[in-house]
C-alpha cells in the first residue's frame, strides 16, 4: 500500500497509496487498484486503490459521524483557522517534493509546479485559514417588537470532484473553504492524477485536523464520481471539470436529495488586442494565456482577435514568442510545456487540429507530435478560420490557438460574446476607458485587461452561463459552504390570533 516515485531530477519519495478514510490508509472494498501514468513516457508509475461505490458510502458514513460528533460548530472557527495555516505551513514544508509529484503525475514544468501549483495551494489554506473565525450573520432590525439575525452555519458533508490539470491546487480550492466554514469533505481526485493528493494526505494529521474531517478517495467518474454525485447523505458537491459531466452532476443532485452544487466547468475565451495595445506586452501575455499548463486550463485564452491596424506586426511577433517555448521534459529547469495529462486527451487535441485543418484554417506554427514518446504536442497556431468552424466554438483543451482579425469593435463584441461559455476573457488597450467598457461589456466571469491567467486566492473566480455555476475563491467561496438560517427574535409583539 505503498509507492516508491523516481522524479526526473534524481530525487525520490514514497507514498501511500490506498484510500485516505478516517485518518487512515486502507484498500478499496472490492480490493481494486489502477494504474498511474507518467505522461512524458507513457510508463506506469505504480498503482493506486480503487475507490468503489462502496467505499464513497463509507466515507460518507465517517464524514457524517465526524461532522455530527466533532466538528461543525463543536470545533471554533479560531481552532480551524489554526488548523487550515498549518497545513499551509506544512505544504511549504514539503514543497519540492509536492512539487516532484505533481510534475510526475500531471506532465507540468516541476520549475512551475514549485513556483505556482504548491505555494499557490499554500496560500489558499493559509488565506481560508484567516477567514475560519470572520465568518458570521447580520442582525437585522425589522420593527422595534422583534429583531432577526442570520447565522451561517456551515452545510455539512461536502462531496468534491477535482480535475487533473492542477492536481492540489483544485484540491486545495475546494478543501480550504469548506473547512473553514466547519464542513467535512469526501473529496474524489481524477484518475489521471491522485498522487499529490496522496501525500497531502500524510499531512492532514499533523496539522492537528482530526480524522473523518478530510477524506480522500481515488477512482473514476462513472462509478466512485456518480456515487459521490447521487449520494443520498451528501449536503452539497462541488466539481470542476467538462460541462458535460457537470450536467451529469446537476442532474444526479437533483434526482438525489438535491443537494447544493457548484460547478465549474469549461470555456472558450475570447482575448481582445485592440489597435491602440502595447503590442509587445500584449504578444507576451496572449502566448501565456493559451500556452501555460499546455493550455489545459479552463480559462485559456485560445480565441484571440487581434485589430487590423496591428494584426500583420502581431502575428509576426507571435510567431517569434512561439520559437520561444521550450516544449520537453517537465524536470528540465528551463522547460515550459510538458506533456498533455494522458492518451485520451492527446488524442482529443490532435483530432481538434485535424478538424481546424479540415475546416480550412491555415497552421501558422505547430500542429504535430512533439518528440517521440509520451504526450507532448507542439504549440500550434490556427489563422484563417471562420467563427463557425469547431475549433472556434469548442474548447480544446490544449495548446491551440485560433488567431483572427478584426475590423470593428462593436462587430467584434457580438463575436467575442457569442459561445456558449463565459469563464474569462481580456481586453489589450492602452485607453483605459475603451478597455474597461469592454470588460463590463464581455459576458464572462472573469475579465482581465492588459494581462492574462492571473488568479489570486481573495478574487472570486466562475463561470457565466455553461461555464458554472457559484464562485471558488474571494469571500464570495464562503457562501458556497453556508447554510443561511434567518432567526426571528419576537420582543413584544402579540400574536395576530
Ligand atoms: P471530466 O469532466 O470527465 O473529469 C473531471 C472529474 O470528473 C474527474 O475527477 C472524473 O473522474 C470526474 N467524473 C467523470 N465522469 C463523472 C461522472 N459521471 N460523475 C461524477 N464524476 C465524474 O474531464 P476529462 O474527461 O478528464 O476531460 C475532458 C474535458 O473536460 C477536457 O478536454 C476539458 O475540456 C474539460 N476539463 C475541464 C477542466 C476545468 O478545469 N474546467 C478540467 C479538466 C477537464
Amino acid at each position: 500500500m505503498s509507492a516508491t516515485l523516481q522524479f526526473g531530477n534524481g530525487k525520490s519519495s514514497t507514498i501511500q497509496t490506498g484510500l485516505y478514510i478516517n485518518g487512515k490508509f486502507q484498500p478499496g472494498a472490492e480490493g481494486k487498484t489502477f494504474a498511474v501514468v507518467n505522461p512524458a513516457n507513457g510508463k506506469e508509475i505504480c498503482q493506486v486503490s480503487e475507490a468503489s461505490a462502496k467505499d464513497v458510502d463509507a466515507a460518507v458514513k465517517v464524514a457524517r459521524e465526524t461532522y455530527d460528533n466533532k466538528w461543525g460548530e463543536k470545533v471554533s472557527g479560531r481552532e480551524r483557522g489554526k488548523m487550515l495555516i498549518r497545513l499551509a505551513e506544512l505544504i511549504e514544508e514539503n514543497a519540492d517534493e509536492l512539487a516532484a509529484i505533481e510534475s510526475l503525475d500531471n506532465g507540468k514544468a516541476f520549475s512551475i509546479a514549485r513556483s505556482f501549483d504548491i505555494p499557490e495551494a499554500a496560500a489558499n489554506f493559509r488565506y481560508y485559514g484567516g477567514w475560519a473565525d470572520k465568518v458570521h450573520g447580520k442582525t437585522i432590525e425589522v420593527v422595534d417588537s422583534k429583531f432577526c439575525y442570520t447565522r451561517h452555519e456551515p452545510i455539512g458533508v461536502c462531496g468534491q470532484i477535482i480535475p487533473w490539470n492542477f492536481p492540489f491546487l483544485m484540491m486545495a480550492w475546494k478543501i480550504a473553504p469548506a473547512l473553514a466554514t466547519g464542513n467535512v469533505v469526501v473529496l474524489k481526485t481524477a484518475e489521471q492524477t491522485p498522487l499529490s493528493a496522496l501525500k497531502f494526505a500524510e499531512l492532514i494529521e499533523k496539522a492537528g485536523v482530526p480524522p473523518g474531517v478530510i477524506n480522500i478517495v481515488q477512482g473514476f467518474g462513472p462509478t466512485a464520481g456518480a456515487a459521490i454525485a447521487n449520494h443520498m447523505d451528501i449536503d452539497k458537491v462541488a466539481f470542476t471539470g467538462s460541462t458535460l459531466v457537470g450536467r451529469n452532476i446537476l442532474k444526479a443532485a437533483a434526482s438525489s436529495n438535491l443537494k447544493k452544487t457548484t460547478l465549474e466547468l469549461g470555456g472558450k475565451s475570447p482575448n481582445i488586442i485592440m489597435n491602440d495595445a502595447n503590442i509587445d506586452d500584449a504578444v507576451a501575455w496572449s502566448c501565456f494565456g493559451i500556452n501555460f499548463n499546455h493550455g489545459q486550463c479552463c480559462c485559456a485564452g485560445s480565441r484571440v482577435y487581434v485589430q487590423a491596424g496591428i494584426y500583420d506586426e502581431f502575428e509576426k511577433k507571435l510567431l517569434a514568442k512561439y520559437k520561444s517555448i521550450n516544449v520537453g521534459d517537465p524536470f528540465k529547469q528551463d522547460t515550459f510545456q510538458g506533456p498533455q495529462v494522458s492518451q485520451l486527451q492527446y488524442d482529443r487535441i490532435m483530432a481538434m487540429i485535424e478538424s481546424g485543418k479540415q475546416e480550412g484554417g491555415k497552421i501558422l506554427t505547430g500542429g504535430e507530435r512533439h518528440g517521440k514518446e509520451g504526450y507532448f504536442i507542439e504549440p500550434t497556431i490556427f489563422t484563417g478560420v471562420n467563427h463557425d468552424a469547431k475549433i472556434a466554438r469548442e474548447e480544446i483543451f490544449g495548446p491551440v490557438l485560433v488567431l483572427q482579425k478584426f475590423e470593428d469593435e462593436a462587430e467584434l463584441m457580438k463575436i467575442a460574446n457569442d459561445s456558449i461559455y463565459g469563464l474569462a476573457a481580456a481586453v489589450f488597450s492602452r485607453d483605459i476607458s475603451k478597455a474597461i467598457q469592454t470588460a463590463h461589456a464581455l459576458k464572462a466571469g472573469t475579465v482581465w485587461v492588459n494581462c492574462y491567467n492571473q488568479l489570486h486566492p481573495n478574487v472570486p473566480f466562475g463561470g457565466y452561463k455553461a461555464s458554472g455555476i457559484g464562485r471558488e475563491l474571494g469571500e464570495y467561496a464562503l457562501s458556497n459552504y453556508t447554510n443561511i438560517k434567518a432567526v426571528h427574535v419576537n420582543l413584544s409583539e402579540p400574536a395576530p390570533m
